[in-house]
């Protein structure tokens, strides 16, 4: 059976071929063109060394030279190579001290990390081998660790972490004693980095079923070892509209976000990471978590600087958090409606919309009624389109007209009267224009300055 792959691919090979080397396609590339699934990057494995991979094409990049990788930019792809390799001790939990090269495909499928990840596909003759019973695996949904899990686990913990995330990606089950080797070495992958495991989150995060890879993680500890925050959420018992407990709710919530949004998927995730820490109890015995979003935030802040995500990411996830706990009720006057926005900001209602119906996904088995939250919307459109004013920007006046005309000083004094003055209108919008807040400020600023 030949798969269908771009023409450029083969030809990329053949330059392989014409030069007397071996070159095969491997790893997640043939795993996902056996299962019809979209193919992200291509990685090729040869019989060649780094240095005539370098010598056969004009643009390579010295990737992981040491590990024998070499990336080749061959008209719009970027292709990893790397040379037919098994891999030395491994004394860091990780990476292997020394690789080295051999002619056999054989020797190299076997170093790999899952039955799935080790066949290889010839695209010039089609040749497809699959010493592992990849291929059964597929069919059967499962993943499953090549030769002893305990050891292969041992070598390079990351590929525990790899494990639960192929297992959310895939929706595939994992094998026994593969699984019984996840556990017993979960505690090693406090040794990998940060980055490496965020790296497996962020797939994570855009699988279709997160909760899966969450799941998996529990079952074995290595949520304990890679996020103990969410772990301290199993077991805290909620009430209310809540069917699960707080653990549960947060992987629902993940799922019931959008799987192409991370921000409004991380936020889901750790929205009520904090209950543990605010958990209390009323007159009646019930449950409460008053204030659990501030903790849930600081929370939340530790975890995503702890794994290096960007800046601006981290602002907006723990926007998100601080802002889940808004409670809409159709009384809100249009005043309560416009601070909402205006305190919210324009560009992040979305992403709050997604996560509130995310936190109502999460919550129970039955549907909760999102007829409040979807009317709010409607009215924050209507307000939207009226163009009303609802941030500093929109004011009909600015820092300028204010020093000319309204007599007020340069610097901070500025700040205060442009604040008064959307404070103003988001009550009353017809006061938007330059005449009527000219002299609103005129009073504001003669009044503040008698007060001083
Ligand atoms: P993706 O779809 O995310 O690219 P992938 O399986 O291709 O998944 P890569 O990280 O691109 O994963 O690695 C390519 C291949 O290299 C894997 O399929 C596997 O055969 C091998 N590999 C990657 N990481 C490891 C590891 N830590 N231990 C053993 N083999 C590995
Ligand atoms: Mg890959």
């Amino acid at each position: 059976m030949r798969y269908k792959v771009d023409k450029a691919l083969i030809k990329f090979s053949k330059i392989f071929r014409d030069a007397g080397f071996s070159c095969y396609l491997v790893g997640g590339a043939v795993r996902n063109l056996s299962m019809g699934l979209k193919v992200s990057d291509y990685d090729f494995a040869t019989d060649a060394r780094p240095e005539d991979v370098i010598s056969l094409f004009r643009k390579v990049i010295p990737t992981g030279i040491k590990h024998g990788t070499v990336t080749v930019l061959f008209g719009t792809h970027k292709l990893e190579v790397t040379t037919f390799r098994t891999d030395g001790d491994y004394t860091d939990l990780r990476r292997p001290d020394k690789v080295h090269f051999t002619p056999s495909v054989y020797e190299d499928l076997k170093r790999r990390d899952f039955t799935i990840n080790s066949m290889a596909y010839d695209l010039v003759t089609g040749e497809w081998l699959d010493p592992h019973n990849g291929k059964t695996d597929i069919k059967k949904k499962i993943i499953r660790a090549i030769g002893n899990p305990s050891e292969r686990f041992q070598e390079d913990a990351l590929r525990i972490m790899r494990g639960c995330r192929f297992a959310c990606q895939l929706e595939f089950d994992i094998e026994e004693s593969t699984l019984g080797g996840m556990k017993e070495k979960a505690a090693n992958l406090s040794a990998v980095s940060a980055e490496r495991i965020r790296d497996e989150l962020e797939k994570i995060l855009r699988a279709g079923k997160p909760s899966i890879a969450f799941h998996v993680m529990a079952e074995t500890g290595v949520l304990e070892v890679v996020l103990p925050e969410l772990a301290a959420c199993r077991g805290v018992k909620q009430k209310g509209f809540h069917s699960y407990d707080v653990f549960e709710h947060s992987l629902y919530a993940c799922d019931g976000a959008p799987s192409s949004n991370p921000e409004v998927r991380l936020a889901a995730l750790l929205h009520d990471i904090g209950k543990p820490a605010s958990l209390g109890h009323d007159e009646s015995g019930i449950p409460t978590f008053y204030g659990h979003e501030r903790y849930s935030v600081e929370i939340s802040r530790k975890i995503i600087q702890r794994f290096k995500f960007p800046k601006a990411f981290e602002a907006h996830v723990l926007l998100l958090i601080e802002n889940h706990m808004f409670n809409y009720q159709p009384e809100w006057t249009d005043s309560a409606v416009r601070r909402f926005i205006a305190r919210t900001g324009v560009e992040n209602l979305e992403n709050l919309f997604s996560l509130r119906r995310a936190d109502q996904y999460g919550m129970s088995a039955q549907r909760i009624d999102s007829t409040n939250l979807n009317d709010m919307q409607k009215r924050i459109t209507s307000f939207l389109e009226a163009e009303h004013a609802l941030s500093i920007r929109d004011l009909k006046i600015n820092g300028n007209i204010l020093i000319d005309r309204a007599g007020v000083p340069r610097g901070p004094m500025i700040g205060i009267v442009l604040e008064f003055l959307l404070e103003t209108v988001l009550d009353d919008p017809s006061q938007n224009n330059e005449e009527k807040l000219l002299e609103l400020a005129v009073n504001f600023y003669n009044e503040r300055i008698k007060a001083d």
